[in-house]
């Protein structure tokens, strides 16, 4: 069995079917075996589920998932490694290769099936362009996911599992509160992939909520005042909420965010889920008065 996280078997790989590393795709591959089974193990407590993988590339972790799990759907992008993944996949009979990007894929209708046959879980190494699209998209879908473990960077990782009102968050910190409960689990440094990338990786697992404890009366608009306040974050909070709500004033502004306990020089950063709710229920109130 070819070990793929060997970096010349990676290389000779791809030379076997005439691919480069396509930079524009965020093909960084894993090349440490330890790695690839810690991700693995640490994307769902139970076995029997459905794993969707992002991104497989030539397939080292999906091999990993298809040893752990009962069934993997992978999304890849890259037309190129589709053949690869035929012949590194060859004998796994629990995985299916859908080559789409994950930007585009109409989640619901593909993975219904899979959601009747129980829990599903995503694991990826992420392309690092685009990790906070494919996070929203997945989070958002309002899906049922029982889990998300996902290979970010750092940075990154340090946001989504700081926790919304501490240091290092940002709107998707509050998202991802919103949504579920993420930990950062371990860190990965550079020289563990082919080609190295220039920053850290983390790996952090977000556990969604089967009933979110926090609900809006406007999920649209409690989604706008997260936005607004973090779209200027050097600005206090009653400044920057009028840009994002021009329709109302700066005085009314102030007045809620102290109606809801908050100084006026607040900054967005400092609130946390349940601050952002309640403040966007009294915006509500004010629009719909
Ligand atoms: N899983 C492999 C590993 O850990 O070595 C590869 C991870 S590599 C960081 C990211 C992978 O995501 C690449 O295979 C890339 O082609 C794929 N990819 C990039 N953008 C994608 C998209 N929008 N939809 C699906 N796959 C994508």
């Amino acid at each position: 069995m070819l070990n793929l996280c060997d970096p010349r078997t990676i290389k000779q790989v791809m030379d076997m079917f005439g691919l480069n590393f396509k930079k524009e795709f965020g093909q960084n591959f894993l090349t440490d075996n330890m790695t690839v089974e810690d991700i693995a193990d640490a994307c769902n407590d139970d076995k029997d589920i459905t794993v969707v993988e992002i991104g497989p590339g030539i397939g080292c972790m999906t091999r990993e998932l298809c040893e752990r799990y009962s069934r993997v759907v992978a999304y890849e992008i890259d037309s190129g490694l589709i053949p690869v993944l035929k012949y590194t996949l060859d004998g796994y009979k629990n995985v299916i290769v859908i080559n789409e990007d994950i930007m585009k894929a109409d989640l619901a209708s593909a993975l219904a099936p899979y959601f009747e046959m129980g829990k599903v879980a995503v694991c990826a190494n992420l392309p690092y362009y685009i990790t906070t699209p494919i996070l929203m998209k997945l989070i958002e879908s309002n899906l049922p996911f029982d889990s998300i473990t996902v290979m970010v960077q750092t940075e990154v990782a340090e946001r989504l599992a700081a926790g919304a009102g501490k240091k290092n968050c940002g709107a998707i910190t509050a998202a991802i509160d919103y949504y579920g409960d993420a930990k950062m689990l371990f860190t990965v440094s550079a020289d563990r992939f082919m080609p190295p990338p220039k920053v850290t990786s983390s790996v952090v697992r977000i556990d969604l909520w089967k009933d979110k404890p926090i609900k809006p009366i406007d999920e649209a608009l409690f989604f706008r005042t997260i936005k607004a306040a973090f779209e200027q974050r050097r600005k206090t909070l009653p400044n920057s909420l009028m840009t994002g709500f021009p329709e109302i004033s700066k005085e009314r502004l102030t007045e809620m965010i102290v109606e809801c306990g908050h100084k006026p020089d607040i900054r967005g950063e400092k609130l946390t889920v349940a601050d952002f709710c309640a403040l966007s229920d009294l915006i509500y109130n004010e629009l719909n008065k």
